[in-house]
């Protein structure tokens, strides 16, 4: 036995059992779909914790979004570490996703992306804020993560439990954290919720940029106007487009 063979044999965590197919089939996707309303381009990923046990997600191998199939998807810990990757190379930065799960229990779906709507907003200071209904979702703020604040200069990638611990903090109870100069970290209590968000924040970013262009004042959306939304179930909880999305993405 290699020495990689026998720390793989000694590192890797026992499964929770099979997950729920529906939730294969919707992590599925739910890559297709990001990638597919440009989201997610060859870069970023979505994940889902296990149905069974707390202390696992689910996410894809690296592989660019929308070739991703079933066959890709690889159940982790919540330090990071597969049960089988089988050989495969991973995300760099699922820990992402994996300090988000230790940080948040309501959480059950997180995206991480790179869209290009967003990136002004985590390196002005100008604050990303909710200009129609659809975006009620961040009436309570956005906060901004700046990666150099407690590691200094780094490749920018949160590729460790420490970094990921420190952008689940600064993430707190919100729906969506900013990256600074990198992306952001988008969470839902499903897929079909933190996939949602995750569009949405992108239309409402370039509905703010074109709200700024024109110049004068802007009425954004009063945070009590955007709980008011929350509370009478965010965007119908996405169930409506989630249909339409996911049939397009699957071809059914
Ligand atoms: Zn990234």
């Amino acid at each position: 036995m290699s020495v990689n063979a026998v720390l793989t044999a000694q590192q890797a965590p026992a499964s929770a059992g099979a997950p729920d197919p529906m939730l294969i089939e919707d992590l599925v996707a739910a890559y297709r779909i990001l990638a597919q309303q440009g989201v997610l381009d060859g870069f970023g990923h979505v994940s889902a914790r296990h149905n069974r046990a707390a202390n696992r997600f689910i996410m894809s191998r690296s592989l660019a979004p929308e070739l991703v199939t079933a066959n890709d998807l690889i159940e982790f810990d919540l330090d990071g570490n597969p049960v089988d990757a089988k050989g495969r190379s991973l995300y760099s930065e699922r820990f992402i996703h994996a300090e988000i799960y230790r940080a948040r229990p309501d959480v059950r779906s997180v995206v991480h992306n790179h869209a290009p709507s967003l990136i002004p907003f985590g390196v002005t200071t100008v604050p990303l804020r909710p200009m129609y209904h659809m975006a009620s979702f961040i009436g309570n703020g956005v906060p901004v993560f700046d990666i150099r604040k407690s590691f200094g200069m780094t490749d920018m990638l949160v590729s460790d439990s420490k970094k990921g611990h420190a952008l689940a903090e600064v993430l707190g109870q919100k729906a969506v954290v900013l990256m600074r100069g990198h992306g952001v970290a988008v969470v839902g209590s499903t897929i079909p919720i933190a996939v949602g968000r995750s569009i949405y924040l992108d239309i409402n970013a370039k509905v703010q940029a074109q709200a700024l262009a024109l110049g004068g004042n802007i009425t954004y959306l009063d945070p009590q106007e955007a709980q008011k939304m929350m509370d009478a179930g965010e965007n119908r909880s996405y169930e409506r487009p989630w249909e339409l999305w996911k049939a397009k993405a699957t071809g059914k």
